[in-house]
């Protein structure tokens, strides 16, 4: 076992799961482990106050709109700020769908109640009747155009500010908004996405990403031994291939 440590914040475990998002702590702290670095999972829900020194990986999942609007209050007194300073310090963030949406300014549902969401990156969330729903796949930037499969089902269009990178282009389905052909989002270490299958089991190399990013900025180094992925990877072939038909 190595000397190395990584400490997972689950944000709102209990309120932002839809379609399974937990999957993606089960992969992570699984792919950790397996390199023989110890992996710290802490859930932190409504009425915690975030301390963000402790953590190195944060994942926010996703939900309703009525989960949104239930937390956001909270969001803005407990979470913000340690969020704000996490980010901006380089600590890996996964949020999806909901997750990713309140991290943005706010989000505005279709039928017109704007919720306050916590501002941390520039970027805007309004919802349609229509919903966006469908197996879908993007490619990502960070390793060379690799491409993303998930499941995405999401009423809220997301405009990415002049500031912020999408993680990469949408290859079939929506993404970000049916419009930009864009998907997702990425602000220095900080990644969100409609990815919801769960994301990081059918993407294995996405998942050892947020692995290596927290790794190098909390020890300078990242060097992650191979694990055999032929299950993840005849999983993630095969919808690439049934969604590149
Ligand atoms: N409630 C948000 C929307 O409908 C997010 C949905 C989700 O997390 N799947 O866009």
């Amino acid at each position: 076992m190595s000397e190395k440590k990584i400490n997972i914040c689950h944000l709102y475990p209990d309120l932002l799961n839809l379609y399974g998002d937990t999957g993606n702590i089960i992969c992570l702290k699984s792919r950790i482990e397996r390199r023989g670095i110890e992996c710290s999972v802490t859930g932190l829900s409504v009425g915690e106050k975030l301390d963000p020194s402790k953590y190195d990986l944060f994942f926010i999942g996703g939900g309703q709109d009525f989960e949104q609007d239930v937390l956001i209050g909270d969001a803005e007194t407990n979470k913000k700020a340690g969020i704000k300073e996490a980010m901006e310090d380089g600590k890996t963030f996964l949020a999806i769908c909901g997750g990713y949406q309140i991290l943005g300014d706010y989000y505005e549902t279709w039928d017109g109640n704007k919720m306050k969401f916590m501002g941390c990156i520039d970027y805007f969330t309004k919802g349609h009747p229509d919903r966006m729903i469908g197996n879908y796949m993007f490619t990502c930037d960070a390793l060379d155009g690799e491409k993303i499969v998930g499941f995405e089902n999401h009423s809220g269009k997301t405009y990415l500010g002049s500031g912020v990178d999408s993680i990469g282009d949408v290859l079939k389905g929506f993404g970000n908004n049916g419009e930009d052909g864009r998907e997702g989002m990425h602000y220095k270490n900080v990644f969100g996405a409609y990815c919801h299958g769960p994301m990081l089991p059918k993407n294995p190399k996405f998942c050892d990403l947020l692995i290596s990013t927290a790794l190098e900025r909390k020890y300078g180094s990242a060097s992650l031994e191979p694990l055999d992925d032929t299950l993840e990877n005849n999983a993630h072939d095969y919808m690439v291939a049934r969604l590149s038909e």
